[in-house]
């Protein structure tokens, strides 16, 4: 009767014991059996990269490090509550904003003045991420930040923002699927391209009039990242104080992400989704209006 695999490993394994307990002979034939495995090893073609020379082939969605879209930050403070590490700094102030009816109370809402990570104490645990209920943090793939100096390896704002760039749109929907009820929205309030949201604009023509101006915390741009990061990081302002800094002000302006037509309409011609189209389209908007800013 054949015998299993098992069954001649352990019978492998009894004659191996039989010869090590052997004088001599034990230590020839260990001897003999590491050579055999260094020769196994030889003989293998190596697979080291050659990094920095040579670029690693990593999966598109690899865990490199986390980015932010501070637009989308509202100051919650639940990632910096949780993260386990206590490496995420955040600083806010308080803007208060026009009522959005004649006679109310001014509204009030936090603005961002620093979010920043130290990766020295960061163990990538991806909380942070997961617990952010405005979609704000992101898994980006870039990973060359390496430095030799660990006091360098805090990240602001600004840095953080700029590594959105090499977050990858998100996935395509199976197909039959709605696109989720936000992405209508946006691409309502955004103006988005016709055919990107048919539904929206023919079943709700008077909440598309309406839908326009809703957004009213337009997102800020890098360069007033980069000045926040110059003014002082500020505690909680009394709500009395009813004048914002200017440099607010101007981010309050800011325009919101637009959909480029001709990134949309090639992304549609390639045969995407058209929730990815409009994903790339948005992202290769904001990377125009970057270069037209610097
Ligand atoms: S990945 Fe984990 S340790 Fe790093 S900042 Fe996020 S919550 Fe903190
Ligand atoms: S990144 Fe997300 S969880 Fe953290 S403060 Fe901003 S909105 Fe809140």
């Amino acid at each position: 009767m054949a015998m299993t695999k098992e069954q001649r490993a352990a019978k492998l394994r009894e004659l191996e014991q039989k010869i090590a307990s052997k004088k001599g002979i034990g230590a020839l034939y260990g001897l003999a059996k590491g050579m055999s495995v260094t020769m196994r090893t030889m003989l293998k073609p190596a697979i080291t990269t050659q990094y920095p020379h040579v670029k690693p082939d990593l999966p598109e969605r690899t865990r490199g490090v986390i980015a932010l879209k501070e637009e989308n930050c509202t100051v919650c403070m639940l990632c910096s509550r949780e993260c386990p590490d206590w490496c995420i700094y955040i600083d806010s102030h308080k803007d208060v904003m026009p009522p959005k009816t004649p006679g109310a109370r001014g509204r009030t809402r936090n603005v961002l003045d620093r979010f920043a990570i130290d990766y020295a104490l960061c163990m990538y645990c991806g909380i942070c991420v997961d617990v952010c209920p405005f979609d704000a943090l992101f898994w980006s793939p870039h990973f060359e930040y390496s430095t030799d100096d660990l006091s360098t390896l805090t990240h602001e704002m600004d840095t953080l923002a700029k590594w959105m760039d090499y977050v990858p749109p998100p996935p395509a929907l199976e197909d039959g699927a709605e696109d989720p009820v936000e992405v209508s929205k946006e691409a309502v309030s955004y103006g988005a391209p016709a055919v990107a949201a048919p539904v929206a604009t023919a079943t709700a023509p008077a909440a598309t009039a309406t839908a326009a101006p809703p957004r009213t915390e337009p997102a800020p741009s890098q360069e007033g990242a980069a000045a926040d990061s110059a003014t002082p990081a500020g505690g909680t302002t009394e709500a009395a104080e009813t004048q914002a800094p200017p440099a607010r002000e101007e981010r309050h302006d800011e325009e919101p992400p637009q959909i480029d037509q001709e990134a949309y309409d090639a992304a549609i011609a390639q045969g995407k989704p058209d929730r990815e189209a409009r994903a790339l389209a948005k992202r290769a908007w904001i990377l125009k209006r970057r270069k037209a800013q610097s």
